[in-house]
């Protein structure tokens, strides 16, 4: 495995100048092992260290620190409550409800503990529009505000159609609801912030050290080419990498997400009033998903371009999109901005998407050990629930019994992705029927009965797929 490659525009900024942390030689010991320096494995050695000073908490990271999604993804930083209805079946009305609330007060918290550590991390705190860009994704956000309002919640603001056109800075835009809590940020100054700040606080990193094992031993012990690591606990913060690991493989399929940005381009932006920090997605299950950044430019991602085979996450999910792929991405973004049509996208990534069977994420111990920990499964909006990620594996590592912990009793993996290659071949089609569902709804057609039967297959996005 490499997370190595050429790198996001955010990371190589966030990067310029920055010295790796040591590489592991040697044998060492520490109370903990986090596997993986991403948010959840750096909020996670951050909670520990909060909740009991003292500990020794070593960090292991195959890459740099962000050089995995933490340092590529769109810089969204979402709360729950568009994932209600999913939450409230899983979990209960009570539940969803303090979850979501939880995950909202993290976009918040997020925003606060930069603000106290000096991580100039570009947050902005302008809300997140979800739209509708064609006529068959009008009130895709119906059903979910329903859910929420039984509870006596107001999470969204219904927008006139005029006020989500001028939001987002093009007509394009024909209807949406506004999640005030949403914020974004430039992600890869964030992961490189946590990393900072928990050197800061006494946890020691390691960066290019990837674990090439895991001892199931007593206490486990981490190997990477050059050295290993014996904890008394160990936590797997590996985000999609965790499918090596055969215990969730049924619970985790890994699919590319696509981004390309433009130069700035801030008088462009001016002129159609698209000037703030506000995140846009719209509603489909290839979803795209666009934000300004704070020079000026605009990155434009799009999920579910490939799979990963096996438990591989291998070279296509490092580096630049292919071309194929990064035109498609592009093309969409000229598709909704006609007035920047010409506008050239000439930074091009792409990065692993850790989907859970349920798009909501998961918290476990390995096989029933509590000395071993995982978490992992965003499916894409983990930059603000990694925070809750961090806290949840820190109780489950210290074996505490409170709130955090109780959640992870809520959130277990759960299994349903097929074995390979069922895996790969099946979603690979249904991919294509979903592609094909979202260009007839484009071309504002209906399509055929069997690619809308053969789409439904897909695990729900964003949208609840039976209610479309
Ligand atoms: C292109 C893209 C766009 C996205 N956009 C958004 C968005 O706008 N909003 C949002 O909320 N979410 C988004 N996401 C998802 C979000 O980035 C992730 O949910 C989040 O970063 C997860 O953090 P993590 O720490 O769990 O994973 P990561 O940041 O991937 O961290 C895992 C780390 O583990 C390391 N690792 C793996 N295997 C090993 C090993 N064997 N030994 C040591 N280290 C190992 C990796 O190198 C990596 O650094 C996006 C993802 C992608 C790829």
């Amino acid at each position: 495995m490499t997370t190595g490659g050429a790198r996001s525009l955010w990371l190589a900024d966030a990067l310029a100048g920055a010295e790796d942390a040591p590489s592991l030689e040697g044998d060492e010991r520490a109370d903990i092992c986090i596997v993986g320096g991403g948010y959840t494995g750096l909020w996670t050695a951050l909670r520990l260290k909060e909740l009991e000073p003292a500990l020794d908490v070593v960090v292991v990271e195959a890459d740099v620190c962000g050089g995995g999604a933490s340092g590529r993804n769109g810089g969204f930083v979402l709360s729950w409550w568009a994932k209600f209805e999913k939450l409230e079946h899983l979990c209960g009305g009570e539940e969803a409800v303090r979850l979501a609330r939880a995950s909202a007060e993290a976009v918040v918290t997020i925003g606060e503990f930069c603000r106290r550590n000096g991580i100039d991390a570009h947050y902005r705190h302008d809300g997140w529009l979800w739209t509708a860009t064609n006529a068959a994704q009008v009130g895709a956000w119906e059903s979910t505000l329903a859910a929420i309002e039984r509870h006596g919640v107001e999470a969204f603001a219904r927008l006139e159609p005029r006020e989500v056109a001028r939001r987002s800075g093009s007509s394009e835009h024909l209807a949406g609801v506004l999640e005030p809590t949403g914020a974004t940020v430039q992600p890869a100054l964030l992961a490189r912030g946590l990393r900072r700040v928990a050197i800061e606080r006494g946890v020691r990193i390691f960066e290019r050290s990837r674990m090439c094992r895991l001892e199931r031993s007593r206490p486990p012990r981490v190997h990477t080419a050059r050295g290993s690591v014996t904890a008394e606990r160990v936590v797997l913060a590996m985000n999609a990498w965790l499918q090596q690991i055969s215990e969730v493989a049924s619970s985790l399929f890994v699919i590319t997400s696509d981004v390309v940005a433009t130069d700035p381009i801030p008088d462009r932006l001016a002129e159609i009033g698209w000037t703030d920090g506000v995140a846009i997605s719209d509603s489909r299950l290839l979803v795209n998903y666009y934000r300004t950044t704070l020079d000026g430019r605009v990155t434009f991602g799009q999920g579910g371009g490939a799979f990963a085979f096996g438990k591989k996450v291998g070279a296509a999910f490092e580096g630049a999109a292919p071309p194929g792929r990064a035109e498609r991405v592009a093309a969409s973004f000229r598709s909704l901005y006609p007035a920047l049509a010409d506008v050239p996208t000439p930074r091009t990534w792409t990065g692993p998407v850790d989907r859970s069977w349920t798009g909501i994420p998961f918290f476990a111990p390995l096989g029933g050990r509590p000395d071993i920990v995982l978490g992992a499964g965003y499916s894409g909006n983990g930059v603000g629930p990694s925070y809750l990620g961090g806290r949840i594996l820190a109780s489950l590592a210290l074996g505490r019994d409170d709130e955090w912990a109780q959640t992870a009793s809520l959130l277990p993996p759960r299994g349903g992705v097929p074995p390979e290659p069922i895996r790969y071949l099946g979603g690979r089609l249904v991919r294509a029927a979903v592609a094909r569902k979202e260009r007839a709804e484009d071309a504002g057609k209906s399509p055929g009965a069997l690619t809308r039967r053969m789409a439904a297959l897909a695990p729900a996005g964003l949208v609840p797929l039976k209610k479309r």
